[in-house]
């Protein structure tokens, strides 16, 4: 039966004074006359059960007053564990031992994100200094082969008198071993650059037709050295980004390459520069019929102070320091550009340098 109203309402015994609280609900039945319900208890009782109540309200708000902050305590403790084993992991870390890496506990939670974030970030660091440690080391080594040849050769000009052709001859060994120091230092420099992320920052512009004009002018007189014949198609205006300087460092040591790794017979070097204005790129080619590279050293004879050795047993010589090649890649990179080889052991090799072009733009005529 759906109750329509309630009220309370406290009563006075009058025979013993005791006082009772009591609800009127009114009962609605439509059939049957209004009907009302009173329930009533005796207040005394019904007020100590209050209390009671109240007193047990008391007692557990007071635990948990008083447990809140230990487990508060507990919890944090839980939460900040792994923070604090990756801050003592972290804090281990020098650059003497930086191959330690901090816990992953396989939670994939935010922390085990942290934890691999960081472990990528040391895992870059720990690979760029091992690769600064062997750059040093092998500028080092490169450094201490021509040191030694200029030492040797004071030594023996020093050891007695010689005559005005002996000292001649030393000081002209002297002065070759000073050029290629000059030269690898040059190398060194300009990779310590590129490492640097200064080069190629705000290329000027250059005509990359004349520095391979220039360049083959210049190495003429080698190639005729060696019976190598230098050939040339046409070498259209070709404006790139880049300096001079560098630029011409890549085309002089890919051209010193193909000379010097041609066949003992000589042989034909071909060099051509091709512009493509819609693709808005230049490629230059230098092409040699020389010994060639071996299939397992193409992967690698753009790193660093690489020199491949079935040519190099056939090419001895101090003067190689293995930097060309990669101080081509990281110019011609840093330019906006790729370097690719294609090559054949005994038949030759193919450099292919491409560089995006310069587009000037169109002179303003006044109206
Ligand atoms: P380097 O500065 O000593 O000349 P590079 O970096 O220019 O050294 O060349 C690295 C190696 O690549 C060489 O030792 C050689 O094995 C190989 N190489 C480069 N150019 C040619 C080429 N035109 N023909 C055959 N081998 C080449």
């Amino acid at each position: 039966t759906p109750v329509a109203c309630n009220a309370s309402t406290d009563l006075t015994a009058p025979h013993d004074e005791k006082s009772f609280r009591l609800i009127v609900a009114r009962l609605e039945e439509p059939s049957l006359p209004p009907l009302y319900m009173r329930i009533g208890g005796d207040r005394q009782s019904l007020e100590d059960d209050l209390r009671l109540r109240d007193q047990a309200t008391m007692v557990r708000l007071l635990v948990i007053l008083l447990l809140a902050p230990v487990g508060g305590y507990i919890l944090a403790l839980r939460a900040t564990r792994p923070i604090a084993k990756i801050i003592a992991a972290a804090a281990r870390l020098e650059p003497s031992r930086l191959h330690e890496r901090l816990p992953i506990r396989g939670t994939g939670d935010e922390l085990d994100q942290l934890s691999d974030t960081i472990n990528g970030l040391l895992d870059r660091i720990a690979s760029y200094i091992d690769r600064n440690r062997e750059f040093v080391a092998n500028a080092a080594h490169e450094l201490r082969s021509p040191l030694a040849a200029i030492r040797s050769s004071v030594e023996v000009a020093l050891n007695r008198q010689r005559s005005p052709e002996e000292y001649g001859t030393l000081l002209g060994e002297v002065m070759e071993e000073c050029q290629y120091l000059s030269n690898l230092v040059n190398r060194l420099l300009i990779l310590a650059e590129a490492d640097a992320g200064r080069l190629g920052a705000r290329a000027p512009t250059v005509r990359l037709d004349k520095i391979v004009r220039e360049s083959l002018d210049m190495f003429e007189a080698v190639a005729e050295l060696r019976r190598v014949r230098l050939q040339s198609g046409p070498l259209p205006e070709a404006l790139v980004p880049g300096d001079e300087f560098h630029l011409r460092q890549v085309v002089r040591n890919l051209l010193d390459n193909a000379i010097k790794f041609s066949a003992a017979e000589g042989g034909t070097v071909n060099v051509q520069l091709r512009v493509d204005a819609a693709q808005r790129g230049a490629v230059l080619t230098i092409q040699d019929q020389g010994v060639g590279i071996a299939p397992e050293d193409l992967p690698y004879i753009f790193n660093r102070f690489f020199r491949g050795d079935k040519v190099r047993q056939r090419q001895p010589g101090r003067h190689s320091s293995g930097l060309g090649l990669s101080i081509c890649q990281t110019i011609v990179r840093a330019l906006g550009g790729s370097i690719a080889v294609t090559s054949k052991l005994e038949q030759g090799a193919t450099f292919a340098v491409a560089l995006p072009l310069v587009v000037e733009p169109p002179i303003r005529t006044l109206p």
